[in-house]
């Protein structure tokens, strides 16, 4: 390859091995293990002496090829699988925080992710304090002397508002804090954490690496030191192991995210001009559209306005507005409803009762989810047969 391929080169170039067959298309390595010529090689490759692989909750050819792909497109030196976005999650906190540690995390999360660190790390000693994500002062205000990660997603889901990443990074480098940026939504056609200044990027593959719907994946990716002598030795323990098929699927749905994010998002920005001119629609949250308060930092930040659009429709009190919601929602024909998102099919979703359903109602008030909210992950349809099937259920 030549010294600095551009990005979709990368996409479908980067990470790639070959057997001594010479397939085209990239082996499947379905293998738990592998062997060893002596017992001391074996010796040599459980104790590290020698490179090579051993077992497949360590490491495996296709997951490192997925890897080594990935870390290319972030602009990361490494990155670590998973079998999922939660179990990326899980294996950042937990390379990270011990019992008594502190981390500041955005308010507005994924529903699952807001419930973990809310309710589930409590009961291991690990405090979370939940700011505004685009208040600095609020951040700068929750670090404590035990503070020791800074977490956001941007845009975060599903109200895609946009964390400052330049500043916090500046935050944590000043308090040796680590920043951690879930790069889900624009994933790294459209933006590269890292080099706004983020120490670790988590992926849920699931969506957009994927970008069809088959598999479930998630990643870690940072610096070699990071990820290989922090975060892999606690994953080769603990099992979090994305499986080799998994991998497969992921490495080859990346080589077209690139032309999918990109058109995806074009057609958002479409379908997020014409929601904000219809009548029935009281607001369209987009970073991609002048009227949202932090286009400008997002237009620095990424390339397009991505591929998700949220939007509330009208109502006098929270149960017209679940009314109105659901009843959009039953009268898509196009659409897939569905919580996933990031698949070529789009997607529509009503978060109050779904993905942030177990939240608490004050929960899911602080979060900013209201039962008028939608959210419609853009797939890769005529976007003209997306707005006849709103304007149906509108
Ligand atoms: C889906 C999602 C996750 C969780 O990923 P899974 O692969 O479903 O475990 C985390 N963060 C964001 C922003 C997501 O959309």
């Amino acid at each position: 390859m030549q010294d600095d391929p551009g990005f979709d080169t990368r996409a479908i170039r980067a990470g790639s091995r070959r057997t001594e067959f010479n397939e085209h298309s990239e082996a499947l390595f379905l293998t738990s293990s592998f062997v060893f010529d002596n017992a001391a090689q074996a010796a040599a490759r459980f104790s590290g002496d020698e490179e090579g692989f051993v077992y497949t909750r360590a490491s495996n050819p296709t997951v490192r090829m997925f890897e080594e792909r990935l870390a290319s497109l972030e602009g990361a030196e490494d990155a670590l699988a998973t079998a999922s976005g939660m179990s990326a999650i899980l294996s950042l906190v937990m390379t990270v925080m011990s019992a008594g540690d502190h981390m500041v995390a955005a308010r507005s999360l994924f529903g699952a992710t807001v419930q973990m660190f809310s309710n589930i790390l409590p009961r291991f000693g690990i405090q979370v304090s939940f700011v505004d994500i685009a208040d600095q002062q609020a951040w700068a205000d929750a670090v404590r002397p035990n503070t020791k990660l800074l977490y956001v997603e941007s845009p975060s889901n599903p109200l895609t508002e946009i964390a400052d990443i330049g500043a916090l990074a500046a935050l944590a480098k000043q308090h040796g804090l680590l920043l951690a940026v879930d790069n889900c939504f624009c994933s790294p056609a459209l933006m590269q954490p890292i080099k706004l200044g983020a120490d670790v990027v988590i992926h849920s593959a699931t969506k957009y690496l994927d970008g069809q719907g088959r598999v479930l994946g998630g990643a870690i990716v940072g610096s070699r030191e990071f990820i290989h002598e922090k975060a892999l030795p606690l994953a080769r323990t603990m099992g979090p192991a994305l499986s080799p098929f998994n991998a497969w699927v992921l490495f080859k749905g990346m080589e077209t995210l690139g032309v999918r994010v990109r058109a995806q998002s074009e057609s958002a920005l479409k379908l997020a001009q014409w929601l904000q001119d219809h009548p029935k629609v009281e607001r369209v949250l987009y970073p991609g559209l002048t009227s949202h308060p932090q286009h400008q930092l997002a237009m620095r930040q990424q390339r397009m306005g991505g591929p998700i659009v949220s939007f509330r429709v009208e109502g006098s009190d929270d149960a017209s507005r679940r009314a109105a919601a659901w009843a959009v929602i039953d009268a898509c024909q196009v659409m897939s409803v569905t919580a996933n998102l990031g698949d070529v099919r789009t997607t529509i979703t009503h978060p109050a009762s779904t993905t942030h359903g177990r939240l608490t109602p004050e929960a899911r008030a602080a979060a900013g989810i209201d039962q008028g909210l939608l959210r419609v992950a853009v797939g890769l349809e005529c976007v003209e047969d997306l707005m006849v099937d709103l304007a149906r259920g509108l």
